[in-house]
Order: structure tokens, then sequence, then C-alpha cells
């Protein structure tokens, strides 16, 4: 007989994983962290090896996976464009086999299951800001396809089965998130700005840097996550998760500079194909169903994540 709430987290040793893992131990769960160690590394849960209550995993999406829990995170998925365009087609298997093969999980163990979608199934909107709503504006052939149109099968994938099989399903679009064990190669934004204004680098803007992003800090999301999970069955969203304070590049990289107290100046460099022009949530159905809203600004977000990333770059 079993206690404590078991709780599969795949891609728990990625940077939103790890911390979910972390936030799921504290609320006295057990937990089966899944990964591949694709984009993700035993450095981000090797402080939860010791606890009791938490198992690591290897193992990729696409294979099945037999194990008993009531509860499932489903976050294994690349999520930046240079991860997930290295090996398109595997990202693509890793969203819709690894979403079956998870339902199929669910489905045999009546569990509940959450998907980590995302904001890009929007695709570069022209509605603005995105309510849950909007169905998207998405390219099916371009390079952030695998991702984009990965994402909305999934979700697909979780409505039909909550349809045919009466699952008890929870999406989540997650929009643009930052914070501490971000990696610090992957190209993303925030990393890249603070690696670059650390090291002194000039700050590399795509475009005139007036594209806008919206970013929530890691803490406040994986809050989000937590009260979607508990949830009445009979909310499923998808939901928005992120925080509505709006930026351009632009700011984000004269903040970061600000901050870091660096000397770096800015070099613009060419748009990447399809990147957005602007993104921000539409939080309201997160704010009605979850009572929940972003708490830590951008500046605050900013400092910790500068603070983790001078101290992994000194080595810690
Ligand atoms: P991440 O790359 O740090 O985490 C993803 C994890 O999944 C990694 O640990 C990786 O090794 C693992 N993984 C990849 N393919 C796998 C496979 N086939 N089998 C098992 N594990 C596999 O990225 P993240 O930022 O933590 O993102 C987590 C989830 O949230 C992803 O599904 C992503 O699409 C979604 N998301 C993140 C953001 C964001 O801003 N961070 C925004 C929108 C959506
Ligand atoms: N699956 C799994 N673990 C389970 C149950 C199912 O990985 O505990 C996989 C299984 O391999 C299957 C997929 O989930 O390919 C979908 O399962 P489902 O029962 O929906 O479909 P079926 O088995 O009928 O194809
Ligand atoms: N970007 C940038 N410089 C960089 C990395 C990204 O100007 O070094 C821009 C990028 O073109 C995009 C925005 O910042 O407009 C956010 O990029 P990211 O890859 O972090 O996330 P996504 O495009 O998926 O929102």
């Amino acid at each position: 007989m079993h206690l404590k709430k078991r709780v599969l987290v795949t891609g728990g040793a990625g940077f939103l994983g790890s911390h979910l893992c972390e936030r799921l131990l504290e609320r006295d769960c057990d937990v089966i962290c899944l990964d591949n160690y694709f984009t993700g590394s035993k450095q981000n849960v090797l402080h939860l090896l010791d606890n009791p209550h938490f198992e690591l995993l290897r193992h990729d999406v696409t294979f099945p996976l037999y194990v008993e829990v009531d509860e499932i995170y489903n976050l294994a998925c690349p999520a930046s464009p240079i991860h997930y365009q290295h090996d398109p087609v595997q990202t693509t298997k890793t969203s819709v086999h690894g979403a079956i093969n998870m339902l199929g999980l669910a489905k045999r163990l009546r569990a509940k299951i959450m998907q980590a979608s995302t904001s890009e199934v929007y695709g570069d909107p022209s509605v603005h800001p995105q309510p849950e709503s909007y169905w998207g504006n998405v390219n099916t052939i371009g390079f952030r396809s695998c991702y984009d149109e990965g994402k909305r099968c999934a979700e697909t994938l979780f409505f039909d089965y909550r349809r045919q099989h009466n699952l008890r399903i929870k999406v989540a679009r997650i929009f643009n998130t930052y914070g501490p064990r971000m990696h610090p190669n992957d190209g993303r934004v925030v990393s890249n700005f603070i690696i670059q204004a650390l090291r002194g680098e000039p700050l590399t803007v795509y475009g005139q840097g007036q594209q806008t992003r919206s970013f929530c800090y890691v803490d406040d999301l994986i809050e989000a996550f937590l009260r979607l999970m508990e949830t009445p069955d009979d909310f499923t969203g998808p939901v928005n998760t992120g925080n509505p304070g709006e930026f351009t590049i632009l700011e984000l990289a004269q903040m970061v500079i600000e901050y870091t107290g660096s000397k770096s100046v800015i070099d613009y460099r060419p748009l990447p194909q399809d990147d957005p022009k602007q993104r921000r949530p539409d939080i309201t159905l997160a704010k009605a169903k979850l009572d929940w809203e972003p708490k830590v600004p951008l500046t605050e977000g900013l400092k910790k994540t500068i603070e983790y990333f001078d101290a992994f770059l000194r080595g810690k």
C-alpha cells in the first residue's frame, strides 16, 4: 500500500522539470523523474538523488513505459530552437509518440495527466495578446514546425483521449520562462544575453530588437502547474501560463547590461526565419481558474538568474 502520491515527471532533468521535481518533493510526493538527457542533465537533479522519495529513470518517451503512478506531468521535449531543430524528426516523435505513450500509461492507470504545451501553438499570432480561443497562425513546413506542430498534435491527442477514454487531462500553454538551470548554450535570449554580458561580449540582438516577448520566472510557472493539476476534473484547459509583462528584446538587452554592470555593447544580427514579432499571454483564464498570476517581476527574476549564471560561469 502506498500513502504518498506518486508522480511521474517526464523531462524531469531539464530546466522546468527539475524545479517541478523539487516542488513535488516539498509537497510530500514520491517522484519519478524520467529523462533521456538530450537537453537535460543529471546535474540539474543531483541534489535530489539522496532523497528516498526521488527516483531517476533514463528513458526515452518515444518508447512505451510501464510504471505505476497517480499523476503524470509530460514535459519531455527539447524547448529551444537550436535543440529542437537539431533532429527535427525526433522532436516530432517526442511530442507525438511521447504523448501517445504517456496517454496510454495514464489510460491504463486512470492517472491524471498534464501536458506542457507552448505559446508556439499560436505561431506568429495575428491576435494580440493571445487568448486560449485563438487558433494560431502556424507554418506547417518551416524550421519551427517540428516543434509547433508536434505540440499542436499532442494537444489534439490529449483532447481525443479525453473524449474517447474519459481521461483526466490538463493542458498548459507555457510562454517564455526563464530562471536558474536554463541551459547556458541553448541560444535562448535570456541566457544568451546574461552570459554575453557577464563575459563582456557584445549582446546579439536579432533584427532591430523591436520584437516583443513576455518572460515568466520559473517559480511562478511551477506554481501554475501545481494549481492546474489540482483543478476540478471538468477543467482541462488549455490555459495560458506566463507573465503578461511585455518587453522588446532591445529593452531586455538594456536591462541585462544594467543589472550585470557590464560594458558590453549591442551587436545587431539578422532576424531568424519565422521569428514571431510579438507574444504576450492573456492570462484571464488562469487568474479565474487557478487563482494564479505571476508574482516575480522581470527585474527581480533577472537578478536571480544573473546570480545563478555568475556562479555557474565561475564553476560555482
Ligand atoms: P529542457 O530542454 O530543459 O527540458 C526538456 C527535458 O526533456 C530535457 O531534460 C530533455 O533531456 C528531455 N527530453 C527531450 N526529449 C526526450 C525524450 N524523447 N525522452 C525523454 N526525455 C526527453 O526544456 P524546458 O524549458 O524545461 O521545457 C520543458 C517543457 O516545457 C518542454 O515540453 C517545453 O516544450 C515546454 N515549454 C517550455 C518553455 C520555456 O520557456 N522554458 C516554453 C514553452 C513550453
Ligand atoms: N503504453 C505505455 N504504458 C502503459 C500503457 C500503454 O507506454 O502503461 C503505450 C503503449 O505502448 C501504446 C500507447 O501507450 O502504444 C497508447 O496506448 P493505448 O492503450 O491508448 O493504445 P493501444 O495500446 O491500444 O495502441
Ligand atoms: N533573440 C535575440 N538574441 C539572441 C537570442 C534570441 O535577439 O541571442 C531573440 C529572438 O530572435 C526572439 C527572442 O529573442 O525574437 C526570443 O528568442 P528565444 O529563442 O529565447 O525564444 P522564442 O523565439 O522561442 O520565443
